[in-house]
């Protein structure tokens, strides 16, 4: 599934196709939202944002395209009208007269008035984007702190789109190998210290997975790996994917376990319990 930083770049590339010019057509899979092609045909998109998981197109005529990608979304940026071969279903296309942006296989997209963004239920309840806005690592140890989150354990808080949006199953994994935070823990059981370094290790693991592909590993390291022929699966994360493989700091074998339902993997000695 993608998480915040794959739709991040999704949304980049989106926004970098159809910042280009006016679009000229439009095409909605959904008979609903077919009243709406006449409408965003000849108008412009002024900004692709992202809230989580979720993508904002946003037009200069007043309206709004909210996508939101669940399990199967795809985008594609192609020259125009030039399809990529695949066996998925074609649910939006908007194109210029250069570009095409293509959803595929999505379910969950909606045409709004910009006014009504705010209302709607995924973006009222969503989270901070920490690719969108600015956060520091003050306000999310605040955030971690407060009433509604800190008497939750870590392993659902960081899957809970209301907590930040965009954090996914690699994600969650990598952000509590970098703080050094048992799986069982919540806010509440962490030392001031713990807290900052959850704070700084949620930015550091979010923006350096957007810039860089996906990489949350330490990059010098990803780098020698990739250089020596590791495959991508070896070198991307610190602990996500490595079952019964060396912790890339002390060798300790990485473990597995079910958190939520979802995958998680930690190292038992570098993330230890305090008490
Ligand atoms: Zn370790």
């Amino acid at each position: 599934m993608p998480e915040g930083p794959e739709i991040r770049r999704a949304a980049d590339q989106v926004e970098k196709a159809l910042l280009k010019g006016t679009v000229l057509d439009v095409y909605f899979a959904f008979d609903q939202l077919k009243g709406y092609e006449s409408i965003l045909k000849g108008a412009s998109v002024k900004k692709v944002d992202t809230k989580g998981k979720a993508m904002l197109i946003r037009f200069d005529n007043g309206y709004t395209i909210y996508s939101h990608n669940q399990l199967y979304g795809k985008w594609y940026v192609r020259n125009a009208y030039n399809y990529p071969k695949n066996n998925r279903q074609l649910r939006l296309a908007l194109h210029n007269e250069k570009k095409s942006a293509l959803l595929y296989s999505a379910s969950d997209i909606e045409v709004l008035r910009d006014e009504e963004v705010p209302l709607h239920p995924f973006v009222a309840k969503v989270g901070p984007d920490l690719l969108s806005e600015e956060v520091t690592a003050e306000q999310l140890k605040e955030r971690f702190q407060s009433k509604a989150f800190s008497g939750k354990k870590w392993t659902s808080l960081l899957l809970d789109q209301s907590f930040i949006g965009g954090i996914g199953n690699y994600l969650r994994s990598e952000i509590l190998f970098l703080a050094g935070i048992h799986p069982d823990y919540r806010p509440k059981d962490c030392s001031e210290e713990q807290l900052e370094r959850a704070a700084e290790a949620t930015i550091t693991m979010v923006t350096q997975s957007y810039k860089y592909n996906g990489i949350t590993n330490d990059l010098e390291l990803a780098m020698k790996l990739k250089e020596e022929g590791k495959t991508r699966r070896e070198y991307r994360h610190w602990v996500f994917n490595r079952e019964a493989q060396p912790c890339r700091i002390d060798g300790t074998e990485i473990q597995k376990m079910k958190a939520g339902s979802r995958r998680l993997y930690f190292c038992p000695t570098c993330q230890t319990k305090l008490k």
